[in-house]
């Protein structure tokens, strides 16, 4: 059927983002199928297994007949195991009233946005970002008003130039990624701090988006929420899809004050009902169980990060931090499409994909630039690749830059 249709379709679809990524997985999937060898750094999914206790739990759980629909916030097992965890980790007193649990950590955003947030509000959001954000908050019909990051001594730093300049009265909510996705940045005590001022200052709700907070190799991970005065206005968006390598399973959870995990329960329950009842006892026995397949897959990807970090770092033209969380890195490669003589984010990508066979996501992918922004950014998502493979496409990827 062609799209001679489209004038039939709600006018919010015209507001309705994507996830550009996949559609950049797409290419590479159809240049390796024309015979040519990709190296895959483009998104952000595992190529690790579940814990096999996962597993076990989720297939017991079938064969108990865990099949039919279960609370439109999830059983109360796992409510309770999140809430003592998340409690735990965060220094806050969670009970299971304050987790519902989702088909995954993505439906938060759009859920958390739908229960706060009315026609013409404005939310601040990070640029770049996960692009969801940008998504949800115009097909709903906020105002999108992104803020930066800016590069600092070993990390980026959050631009409090952006914060400051886009907020107004009429901001409501502010969707927050410390241990962020594309930049693997990660904010300091005295950051989050001064961020959590910011919020009280303005008034602002809170998301708190913790995909990544399990994935870290060094240090412990902080969050906004547990800040004096922001649990009350946090919503935690919790995910199992990275710290289980669970990411087709779907299963992710809002942590948050009471009214609003209400609200956000509602929806599940006028838009998915529950989230998959089996899925939940794995998910459970992940939490609750022996802990050695979790630390497996940090211990893998410590190791890849190593790889790329050292190599990446050998590339003329290109600078790269090592951050110690998330699965991504985020060089600068101003120098290097300038060697190139490269104007244009798309001929990097899609010159290096052909001559390399190196597939990775740039800035554009990740939310609107902001004006004045001058150095260009790549990403590099490590979860989907071997270590060995890293070395091989990135060895190949300095030898191109450097001709
Ligand atoms: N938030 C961030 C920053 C992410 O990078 C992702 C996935 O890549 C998600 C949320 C959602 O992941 P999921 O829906 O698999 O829990």
């Amino acid at each position: 059927m062609g799209s001679t249709r489209d004038h039939r379709l709600a006018g919010r679809i015209g507001r309705l983002g994507t996830e550009t990524a996949f559609a950049v997985s797409a290419e590479a999937d159809e240049w390796q199928a024309l015979g040519h060898t990709v190296y895959p750094f483009h998104l952000g999914d595992l190529d690790l297994p579940t814990p096999q206790n996962v597993v076990e739990g989720a297939e017991r759980a079938i064969r108990d007949g865990k099949t039919g629909y279960c609370p439109n916030a999830g059983i109360m097992p796992l409510r309770e195991a999140l809430a003592a965890d998340v409690g735990g980790s965060h220094g806050l007193s969670l009970g299971p009233e304050n987790v519902a649990i989702e088909p995954g950590g993505k439906p938060v955003i759009g859920k958390f946005v739908l229960a706060l947030m009315d026609p013409g509000d404005e939310v601040l959001y990070p640029s770049p970002g996960y692009p969801i954000y940008e998504s949800q908050i115009e097909f709903h019909g906020g105002v999108a008003k992104p803020y930066g990051y800016v590069p600092g001594a070993d990390d980026f730093e959050l631009d409090w130039d952006s914060l400051e300049r886009q907020v107004s009265p009429h901001t409501r909510l502010l969707l927050f990624n410390n241990l962020q996705n594309p930049t693997g940045a990660e904010s300091s005590p005295e950051e989050l701090e001064r961020l959590a001022g910011f919020v009280l200052a303005h008034d602002l709700l809170v998301l708190s988006d913790e995909a990544y907070w399990d994935i870290r190799y060094a240090g412990t991970s902080r969050s906004l929420a547990s800040l004096p005065g922001m649990a009350e206005r946090t919503v935690i968006l919790y995910t199992f899809s990275k710290k289980f390598a669970m990411t087709g399973w779907r299963l992710g959870a809002a942590i948050g004050p009471r009214w609003i995990v209400d609200v956000i329960a509602r929806l599940n329950v006028n838009d998915e009902s529950c989230s998959n009842h089996f899925v939940q006892y794995g998910a459970l026995e992940g939490l609750t169980g022996e802990q050695s397949g979790p630390r497996e897959i940090v211990r893998v990807l410590r190791e890849r990060r190593d790889a790329a970090v050292d190599i990446l770092t050998t590339i003329p033209g290109v600078t790269c931090y090592r951050p110690d969380a998330t699965f991504y890195l985020y060089p600068e490669v101003t120098g290097l499409m300038e060697h190139k003589g490269f104007t244009s984010y798309e001929q990097l990508r899609r010159t290096a994909l052909e001559e390399t066979g190196v597939s990775f996501c740039t800035r554009l992918h990740f939310g609107r630039e902001l004006p004045g922004e001058e150095r260009r950014y790549v990403r590099f998502a490590y979860s989907g690749i071997s270590t060995e493979r890293i070395e091989e496409g990135l060895g190949r990827l300095k030898a191109w830059a450097e001709a």
